[in-house]
């Protein structure tokens, strides 16, 4: 860990770059500025590494991505040493993981943790960061270097009354370290995206009383989880090398590839014959290797939907209940979907409520539980499963100023605006892992994370080598980055949906109206953009 009379040293490069964030992000930056030969230094809020399963410890958690597909892939001999268990890796191994990798690359002795980033300022004159934290820390960088993540702000419901509630409460973001016992209490859980589709079954195994509060359902997938086992790791182990090509060459970076297909092309039988073979395969499979115009056209996308519903109404019992669970306002895939292990037979169980707040809203969390329109529900524990402030949320907690203490903030006030996701104008030397319209925002992460932390790499070498030490895009680039996030991004159906996605939140004042917040031109077609900016001397970047 840096000392602290290390770090407020007057000099501009006390440290090359400060990174903030110590997860999968975070922790790779590191690595590869210190094989680039610069001292950086990593702030992070949390006590230990792991970003995302550093603090998501809700029971239930684990990747949705193929744990052999999502694991770092520059390091043969990680890749040789680590085993993972099962096909869909749960929480307590990715940060086992995650802290093993940190052990190997002696990460921890360039990081300082509990130390959560307030305020970022450029400083026009000597071409440096001042960065500063809650503690009032305070260090200074030549480059700095954001890792915090799209979904790191969690977002508690606008709800009246919700400090009023006398026993235990919480986010899944803010899951407590010690094990919680659900053992015959009564248990609310607000939400049902993708986490509280992980977090339910397991919750309802052993509560006495569990209600969910559902305000719109989602279309969920069975994961099909299961044991890697020794002679099936050891096959992984030989082909990790065509498995991450695969990975880079699909859109969102998983190994399931897309049907060449149409939906509307082929006969009802070959529809549901793929649709059956997807829905029983493992993972993102029925989302992302399904026929090429189920995401893009109406007409495809209804008749998929179709097929989705009839699985729910198979495997709900009550068929009141089924339709409950069956999304009226949106088609499949077009928010995220929720991977799930027994979730719908959770509603077969007869301690277990739905509570379809579209019929009767909540209206207040009291001292002892959850009022609605039909009357108050008493709980020992509220559970909430209400998502993020996503992508820009961890940018807006932060003050960071630019040139002539322009406040990133007010930049951005109607979306953001960046340059390949990457950088900002105004805003010189500032690099945005996982930023805005930057494809990691819709990817199996460490693919898209290690691209964009290599690019970033690349960048700073190249101003090391050429004697250079300011990189800033220019206002034209990211227009024209704008218009291509937008103009390829329209096809896609889920555009056209409220959700994290779409930049949609109602707990947030000002969240309201759909924003751009992804990028949804796929991973490949990225990375031949960022690749082509290289190839053109860092066309769109002025260097100095
Ligand atoms: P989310 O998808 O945004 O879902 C939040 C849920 O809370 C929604 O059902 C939402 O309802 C509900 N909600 C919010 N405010 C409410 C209110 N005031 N009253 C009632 N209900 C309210 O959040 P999430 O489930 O945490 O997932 C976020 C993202 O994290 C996922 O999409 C995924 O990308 C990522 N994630 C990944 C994994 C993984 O990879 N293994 C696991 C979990 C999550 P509405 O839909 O009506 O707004």
């Amino acid at each position: 860990m840096a000392s602290e009379d290390e770090a407020i040293d007057e000099a501009c490069n006390s440290y090359d770059a400060v990174i903030i964030g110590a997860g999968v992000s975070g922790m790779y930056q590191l690595h590869r500025l210190r094989e680039l030969g610069m001292t950086a230094l990593v702030l992070e809020a949390g006590t230990g590494v792991g970003g995302t399963w550093y603090w998501n410890r809700y029971p239930g958690a684990r990747f949705d991505s193929e744990s052999y597909t999502y694991g770092y892939s520059w390091s043969s001999e990680l890749l040789a040493e680590w085993d993972w268990k099962e096909r869909f890796s749960p929480q307590p191994e990715n940060l086992r993981y995650l802290e093993f990798v940190a052990d190997k690359f002696d990460l921890r002795r360039d990081m300082r943790f509990d130390s959560r980033v307030t305020a970022a300022a450029y400083d026009e004159e000597q071409n440096c960061w001042n960065v500063e934290t809650e503690d009032g820390f305070r260090v200074r960088a030549t480059f700095l270097i954001t890792a915090i993540g799209a979904l790191s702000v969690p977002v508690l419901p606008k709800i009246d009354g919700i400090d009023d509630f006398r026993g235990p409460s919480f986010h899944t973001s803010h899951w407590p370290k010690e094990e919680v016992d659900f053992t015959g209490r009564r248990i609310a859980v607000i939400g049902t995206g993708a986490t509280a589709v992980q977090l339910i079954p397991e919750v309802a195994k052993t509560a006495g009383h569990l209600t969910i509060f559902q305000r719109t359902p989602n279309w969920c997938a069975p994961l099909h989880n299961g044991p890697i086992e020794r002679a099936e790791m050891d096959d992984i182990k030989t082909r990790y090398e065509e498995i991450f090509e695969t990975c880079n060459s699909t859109f969102a970076g998983f190994e399931h590839v897309p049907d060449r297909r149409k939906a509307l092309e082929v006969s009802h039988e070959d529809r549901w014959a793929l649709w059956e073979k997807l829905w029983a395969e493992p993972g993102f499979g029925i989302w992302m290797a399904n026929f090429r115009d189920v995401l893009v056209n109406e007409e495809a996308n209804a008749l998929m939907s179709e097929f989705a519903a009839s699985k729910i109404r198979e495997r709900v019992h009550d068929q009141a209940i089924a339709e409950k669970l069956i999304p009226t306002n949106h088609g499949f895939g077009t928010r995220r979907v929720p991977m799930e292990t027994n979730y719908y037979e959770v509603y077969n169980q007869d301690n277990v409520e739905l509570v379809d707040l579209r019929e009767t809203p909540i209206e207040a969390v009291t001292e002892t539980g959850i009022r609605t329109s039909d009357g108050e529900r008493p709980f020992d524990l509220i559970i909430y499963a209400t998502g993020f402030d996503a992508v820009t949320g961890a940018f807006e907690r932060i003050d960071i100023r630019g040139v002539d203490g322009v406040e990133l903030r007010n930049v951005w006030a109607d979306g953001p605006r960046t340059y390949l996701g990457l950088q900002i104008a105004g805003f010189p030397n500032l690099f945005t892992l996982v930023g805005p319209n930057n494809a990691a925002t819709f990817c199996n992460m460490p693919r898209c994370i290690e691209q964009n932390v290599d690019w970033v790499t690349d960048l700073l070498g190249h101003l090391r080598e050429n004697g250079l030490t300011r990189a800033e895009p220019t206002e034209q680039a990211m227009d024209d980055w704008g218009e291509h996030v937008v103009t390829s991004g329209e096809r896609m159906l889920f555009t056209k949906v409220n959700s994290w996605f779409t930049g949609v939140n109602t707990n947030i004042e000002g969240h309201e109206q759909r924003r751009f917040l992804l990028y949804a031109a796929g991973l490949p077609t990225y990375r031949e953009k960022a690749d082509e900016v290289v190839a053109n001397r860092y066309h769109g970047f002025a260097l100095s």
